[in-house]
């Protein structure tokens, strides 16, 4: 009995549960960053959303995954597929951003094969961040958000600075009195480091990959990676599960790729959750979760929450 009630109650408590995080919503499934999506999640039983920001021209906080209106996604007031490069979403109003929409894939496009299963929304507009907030505080059950700053070392003047970029979202956060809900991710550590230094109570997550295409781990001439904030890894032995508490966050998010059982559990002494992107496959979310992982970030949280006992138990 005892066994049993203490079982229960780590099973209701959010720190020590399995996190199911819906990538995009659901990208999988829906529209990606869409309020479809975010519906497709939440019935495929999610325990946190996973969603990425922009900020408009007249600062407001919209659910973007691209700097630029992306022809992949986008379609004009006209119906019309955007050619690109389209324009940066911050050189637009709100307004202006709400014209296109983003309810489906361009049928012709690369992009699309990726996501065969994904139905689509016609009319499915950028959400803002408090739709996103509307939608999920309307949950009966309780719903995290982990929430991307999409910044570059390069970005420049396309995004906001990552001081207001961070100071933007914490007065969002805080607004909605969700500190203990939200967790701020980014690739880009800048916004991170400016979260936990405007909001400590706010809980970060650093992303990292290091692939031979794409890596934002490997050091620049000062040691430094221009994705670190001027942290280097060299200052902590050389170890990525170091420099990310150095960092303050709470949470290390890699490519799932990049994972080894030794890296969890470097990573879980240390203190971290570690939380991999993008794992579709149920073969590999069995190996991770094997490996002891704090949850998994999937486009396809209908498979993942299946594997895990069903949407209906949870
Ligand atoms: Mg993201």
């Amino acid at each position: 009995m005892c066994g049993a009630l203490v079982a229960l109650f780590l099973l209701a408590d959010p720190a020590l549960a399995f996190d199911i995080q819906g990538h995009r919503g659901a990208r999988g499934l829906a529209p990606e960053n869409t309020l479809a999506a975010f519906r497709a999640g939440l019935a495929a039983g999610v325990d946190t959303l996973e969603s990425d920001m922009a900020v408009t021209r007249d600062g407001v906080i919209v659910m973007a995954h691209d700097p630029r209106l992306n022809p992949e996604l986008v379609r004009d007031p006209a119906g019309r597929w955007i050619e690109g490069p389209g324009a940066p979403i911050r050189s637009l109003s709100f307004e202006e951003l709400r014209r296109y929409d983003i309810g489906r894939l361009r049928p012709e496009g690369a992009y699309a094969r990726q996501w065969p299963g994904q139905q689509p929304a016609d009319g499915e507009r950028f959400p803002a961040l408090s739709e996103l907030f509307d939608l999920v505080r309307a949950q009966p059950r309780r719903v995290a958000l982990n929430l991307e700053t999409k910044i570059t070392p390069t970005s420049g003047d396309e995004v906001v600075a990552p001081a207001e970029f961070a100071g933007r979202v914490v007065a969002a956060v805080r607004a909605a009195g969700w500190q203990d809900r939200v967790t701020i991710q980014s690739f880009d550590w800048r916004t991170l480091l400016e979260v936990r230094r405007q909001a400590p109570e706010i809980a970060t997550a650093c992303l990292t990959i290091e692939t031979e295409r794409s890596s934002t781990v490997r050091p620049g001439p000062d040691g430094a990676s221009p994705w670190h904030a001027g942290l280097k890894v060299a200052d902590h032995g050389g170890s990525l599960a170091r420099l990310v508490a150095a960092a303050g966050c709470g949470t290390w998010s890699m490519f799932w790729r990049d994972l080894t059982e030794a890296r969890v559990r470097e990573a879980r002494a240390l203190g971290l959750k570690v939380l991999p992107w993008t794992v579709n496959e149920t073969a590999d979310m069995q190996r991770l979760i094997g490996w002891g992982v704090d949850g998994l970030i999937t486009d396809y949280p209908d498979r993942l929450a299946r594997l895990r006992g069903g949407a209906a138990g949870r």
